[in-house]
């Protein structure tokens, strides 16, 4: 079934063999990423080589490196972890024979009686009581395991630290040494963040794009600038749901992707979409609804995170993802933008204005697919903001670009060899869209293009031509 909505996979332990990363693309994979919070690089070094060097005959992954930043996490715990249960009263802090150490500074700085502090995914709560000696006196709201290392979060709180860590900017270095695709940045607060990660990244690889990942309540409170100073953004609803009450995440959802679709920006729905599938086989019924629900608010990706990367069940979770995500799509016709009329940007937007012209006229004449030759992606991500109904075939010269345009919603990529002559590039888009079998002679398209070709980010022409 042809799928529109894109699939973002982590790659983990559960999937360290060439074998199962082509099972994970088989399987409708289209974004590997790589979580920087675990593993090394040199486990990530085999990944970068299975993925780059698959032979499915499908378009080719982008691969996305996603940067811890500034998470707090748990120290060392005598025996590993600590189980509590309700009522327990325990004690944490930097200070010497805490039950839950910390090493983190800023964290432990703005701790305070009455503190409500999550682990993990927010599986266990505490509740803080005295401090003495740098340690606090806890009790525990909910029960559960702390492990050690675990993510720990201050419910409420934020913190001026560097939005960049020391580990953050050596991990940038290793996967633009690998040529990612994308990088994203964990707990943006502001536009600034993005652009100092910009500032980072362009001298290495200028071609690299930035992905925000909305986990913050400062983000969403200036979510208009965030997605203004990034390519792309993630709703990270693991942390979200930690720094904000629970209740208020969906809503949260679907106002970051409303704002991403009226921009034309590709955004990811993460986190939990199928987390059942970690150990079950199939997912409950909440979860379908959820990858569904993500669809219909106007997500261009959904994201598998633990499923993949360490679940039991990791190949079948896409697999289900990309039933769920076909079969929706199928019943929705054009892609659903929750009621927004969508028009070009405001100001001197031809690509954008000759974008929707495009998808208008291949609506009226229910044209086959758009094709588009492109050297950055502008032209096909320009289409892909109108949601068209039928498929978005790209062909460039730039293998980054036909990466990267694996997480645009709608868009197939192929490449092609450098061209300067229309005709040509023409010829070769319908040749390569009719071996993949998504068009065929005496199809309807409508083709949208920079003329003259090879010029950047010039969008200005709209043919209707039937394929011989
Ligand atoms: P993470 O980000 O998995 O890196 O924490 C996603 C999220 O918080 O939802
Ligand atoms: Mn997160």
């Amino acid at each position: 079934m042809n799928r529109r909505t894109k699939i973002v996979a982590t790659l983990g332990p559960a999937v360290a063999s060439a074998e199962r990363v082509e099972a994970l693309e088989r399987a409708g994979m289209n974004v590997a990423r790589l979580n920087c919070s675990h593993g090394d690089w040199d486990s990530k070094r085999d990944f970068v080589k299975w993925v780059r060097e698959l032979h499915t005959g499908l378009s080719p992954l982008a691969i996305l490196a996603d940067l811890q930043g500034p998470k707090f996490r748990v120290g060392d715990i005598e025996g590993g972890s600590l189980a509590v249960q309700i009522g327990d009263r325990l004690t944490i802090g930097a200070g010497h024979g805490a039950a839950i150490p910390m090493k983190d500074d800023e964290i432990f700085a703005a701790m305070e009686p009455g503190s409500r502090v999550l682990f993990g995914d927010g599986e266990v709560e505490i509740r803080l009581g005295e401090c003495r000696g740098g340690v606090f006196e806890a009790e525990a709201v909910t029960g559960g395991e702390i492990k050690s290392r675990k993510g720990m979060t201050l419910v409420g709180k934020s913190f001026d630290v560097p939005c960049l860590t020391e580990k953050d900017i050596q991990d940038v270095q290793e996967a633009v040494k690998y040529g990612v695709d994308y990088i994203a940045l964990s707990y943006v607060r502001r536009g600034r963040d993005m652009e100092e990660l910009r500032r980072l990244v362009e001298p290495l690889d200028p071609e690299v794009r930035l992905i925000a990942k909305v986990e913050t309540r400062e983000a969403l409170d200036r979510i208009d600038e965030v997605i203004e100073a990034s390519d792309a953004v993630m709703v990270a609803r693991g942390d979200l749901g930690l720094q904000m009450d629970i209740e208020d995440v969906p809503h949260a959802q679907k106002t970051i992707i409303r704002k991403c679709n009226l921009v034309g920006k590709p955004v990811i729905t993460a986190t939990q979409m199928l987390e059942s599938m970690m150990t079950s086989a199939r997912p409950t019924r909440a979860e379908a609804s959820d990858v569904a629900n993500a669809i219909l608010d106007g997500t261009d990706a959904v994201m598998l995170s633990g499923e993949t990367a360490s679940g039991s069940y990791p190949i079948e979770a896409v697999r289900v993802m990309a039933k769920v995500a076909a079969t929706t799509e199928a019943t929705l016709g054009t892609r659903h933008r929750a009621g927004q009329k969508l028009s070009p940007a405001e100001g001197d937007s031809t690509t954008e204005s000759v974008a929707l012209a495009a998808v208008q006229i291949a609506q009226a004449l229910k044209v086959r697919a758009i094709l588009t030759a492109t050297a950055s992606g502008t032209t096909p991500r320009a289409v892909s903001k109108f949601g068209p109904s039928v498929p978005i075939l790209a062909a460039t010269w730039d293998t980054r670009t036909q990466n990267q345009l694996s997480l645009v919603w709608g868009v197939e990529a192929a490449l092609m060899p450098p061209t300067e002559n229309t005709d040509e590039a023409v010829a070769f888009l319908v040749k390569s869209f009719v071996e993949r079998g998504m068009l065929q002679s005496g199809d309807r398209y409508v083709l949208a293009t920079g003329y003259p070709p090879g010029t950047r980010g010039s969008t200005n022409m709209i043919v209707v031509q039937r394929v011989p």
